[in-house]
């Protein structure tokens, strides 16, 4: 009897190699190769053109390396229960398998997908392919009461231990030949986007990952500070979308450090790279075992905290005109480019959550807007450490002082001038003034200028914040 198809859906894994979810469908036969455009699919692709122009690249890029197995991707759209059900029958499929995705709604999807396909009478497999290390991997070391790890610093140590599985070359990996007819390929416009060259898919992000590695992930460690440096690994946007996996980044990475004649200046980046990449396995197993916490804080004891929703100054924030160089620079080269450098997102989130006291879902949100990455999960894990409400243990939330960071990180405002053009003329040292017998910063150092004057004073405005944390955590 000829053998069976087993569907693969592919989500936000949008390659064929070293890939976790391909491999656990390829056990149950060849694999039918399927791309369902449901509603969430759809909303999330229309809350930010520019991560549906990525998408729709990405997906192309997939559809070519399928073609050149022989195979095709077959495109869908609908409701994804309905969809698998039905092509199912038209190619005898056994079942689907798909992986994971981490925010509390999507899990809440995949799990009514799954209870509605075996109701069916398929079998359908949900398989963990985004993170390094699965959750139930690293839940399994744990000692301790509760799913998983709530802290970074134990899971680091778990983590760094842990071997890395690969998928590299499943032996019965094989494609169905797709007699089922295919809608077209997803087009940007259809999001409300615009086509713009964007560079994605599989090849791309790994030549993006080879050359990071050879030639900048020496300078990792200051580069991760240094927004003008412009030399972390920019593969966030590929990660979402699984042009690249997880597993095969850390593998390398790992292998790199086990070089004895390697210098400590590089080792020591290459450690805090590889940190980098288990905060992102940290926050998924976070959101996986604490799904509640895409809209509440991780922190039972703050979840009573009164954000607020807006502000006089929110307008400012979102713009990038709050008059603090570091934080505008920042919205302005995320509105502009749809990324921000990492430092510069601690800067700029802490300034709405401490300096406006704003609710820390609304920057989330807005960011989401803007961001071609396509990561609640990992968008929510960060802003609820930067607000002190999530998995950061430290005793108070770390208020960054926007000017000293720009001081310290960007003494020569290289990075400002870039996204700033009105600072661009303006010699460094007339950005600053300082009131006479004051240690503040000046409100009025902008006269004369285009540049917008601060929108609020931080060391007032953190001050006040900080006081009113204090009592409701003391509570
Ligand atoms: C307020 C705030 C919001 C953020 N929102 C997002 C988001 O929506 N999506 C997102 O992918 N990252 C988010 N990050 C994490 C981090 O800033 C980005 O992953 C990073 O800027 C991407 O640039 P890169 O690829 O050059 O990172 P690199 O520094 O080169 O790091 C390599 C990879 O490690 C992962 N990584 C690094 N740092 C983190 C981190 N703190 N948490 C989780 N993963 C990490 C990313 O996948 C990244 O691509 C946020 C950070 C903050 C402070």
């Amino acid at each position: 009897m000829a053998e069976r198809p087993f569907i693969y859906r592919f989500t936000n894994d949008l390659r064929l190699d070293d890939h976790a979810g391909l491999a656990a469908a390829a056990s149950h036969g060849a694999v039918f190769p399927l791309l369902v455009i449901d509603e969430a699919t759809s909303a999330r692709l229309r809350r930010s053109p520019r991560r549906a122009g990525f998408f729709c690249e990405s997906v192309r890029a997939l559809d070519v390396e399928l073609r050149d197995r022989g195979s095709a991707l077959c495109i869908r759209r609908g409701k994804a229960a309905a969809v698998i059900a039905t092509l199912a029958r038209e190619i005898g499929a056994t079942g689907a398998a798909w992986s994971a995705r981490y925010d509390g709604s999507a899990i809440d999807r995949d799990n009514r997908l799954q209870s509605q396909l075996e109701e069916n009478g398929l079998t359908a497999t949900i398989v963990h392919d985004a993170p390094a290390v699965a959750p139930e991997e690293s839940a399994a070391v744990r000692s301790g009461d509760g799913p998983g790890y709530r802290a970074f610093a134990p899971y680091f140590e778990a983590w760094a231990q842990l071997p890395i599985a690969s998928y590299e070359h499943p032996l019965l990996l094989r494609f169905a030949r797709g007699e089922a007819a295919s809608e077209a390929l997803p087009e940007v416009h259809e999001f409300g986007g615009e086509p713009g060259g964007v560079a994605a898919g599989p090849v791309h992000a790994r030549r993006s990952f080879e050359r990071f590695l050879r030639e900048h992930a020496a300078q990792y460690a200051f580069a991760s500070r240094v927004p003008a440096d412009d030399r972390t690994s920019h593969l966030s946007a590929h990660l979402s979308f699984g042009a690249i996996s997880a597993r095969s980044i850390v593998r390398a990475v790992r292998d790199r450090i086990a070089d004895p004649f390697m210098l400590s200046e590089e080792r020591m980046s290459l450690r805090l790279y590889l940190r980098a990449l288990a905060h992102r396995d940290f926050f998924l197993q976070l959101s996986w075992f604490h799904a509640h916490t895409t809209d509440e804080p991780l922190q039972e004891k703050m979840r009573g905290f009164q954000w607020q929703r807006s502000h006089r100054a929110l307008e400012s924030w979102r713009r990038g005109t709050t008059g603090y160089p570091l934080v505008d620079a920042g919205i302005r080269q995320l509105r502009a480019t749809g990324w921000m450098h990492p430092h510069v997102r601690a800067v700029a989130a802490s300034w709405l959550c401490f300096d406006l006291g704003v609710d820390w879902r609304v920057g989330r949100d807005d960011w989401d807007r803007l961001l071609i990455e396509d990561d609640l999960a990992l968008a929510t894990g960060n802003w609820q450490w930067i607000a002190g409400i999530g998995a950061d243990m430290a005793q108070y939330p770390r208020i960054y002082n926007p000017e000293r960071q720009r001081r310290r990180y960007d003494p020569a405002g290289l990075y400002v001038r870039q996204w700033i053009p009105e600072l661009r003329h303006v010699p460094l040292e007339e950005w600053y003034g300082r009131r006479s017998g004051s240690t503040q910063l000046s409100l009025s150092l902008y006269d004369g200028e285009n540049y917008a004057p601060p929108s609020v004073e931080h060391a007032v405005a953190a001050r006040a914040f900080l006081r009113r944390y204090r009592e409701f955590a003391s509570s």
